[in-house]
């Protein structure tokens, strides 16, 4: 696990700066987390499972379900294939997107937090995609994990080069 010192006073760049960066999710330790931290939120899509997945590897399952912290799933889908999905991963909470905010809006980690029963000093984030994931919940006040993403990208990712312009700014800013 690589964590980053932060080293930027402008805002954009401070909030695009995951506080640590992992390959995988089981490359998280714990233990490196601030003291402060209560609880994990993962993003799915990505970071969890492949984009669109419903099941994922018994490595990841068995990484979840040792994890000394709670767990909880912080994703963009909506209601009922995130809880489904959140239910298959044990979860204790699960923030879904709806018609009144999405990650990487502020209202959206508030929820998270608030259905963590944490304040969001207390909760770790870990995702996929530094402009929802890691922008967010920086901004939120919340620790930030940037994990590699797992399997392919949707057509929408790969067709805007999103990723392309995020793995840049992931390397200026990890230098
Ligand atoms: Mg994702």
């Amino acid at each position: 696990m690589k964590s980053l010192k932060p080293k930027y006073t402008l805002p954009f760049l401070r909030n695009i700066s995951p506080d640590y960066i992992v390959d995988s999710v089981q490359d998280i330790y714990i233990a490196e987390l601030p003291q402060r931290s209560e609880a994990i939120a993962f993003d799915a899509d990505s970071t969890l499972v492949e984009h669109g997945e419903s099941i994922t590897s018994d490595s990841v399952l068995n990484f979840l379900k040792n994890l000394p912290l709670p767990v909880h799933i912080a994703t963009n889908r909506i209601e009922q294939k995130a809880t489904e999905l959140a239910s298959y991963l044990r979860a204790d909470s699960v923030t879904f997107a709806t018609s009144q905010y999405r990650k990487p809006q502020k209202a959206y980690f508030d929820k998270l937090a608030s259905n963590a029963g944490r304040k969001p000093s207390e909760l770790v984030m870990v995702g996929d995609r530094i402009f929802t994931d890691v922008y967010g919940a920086n901004k939120a006040g919340l620790t930030t994990i940037y994990v590699k993403a797992l399997g392919r990208d949707p057509w929408f990712i790969r067709y805007t080069g999103i990723r392309y312009i995020e793995n840049a700014l992931v390397a200026l800013v990890s230098k």
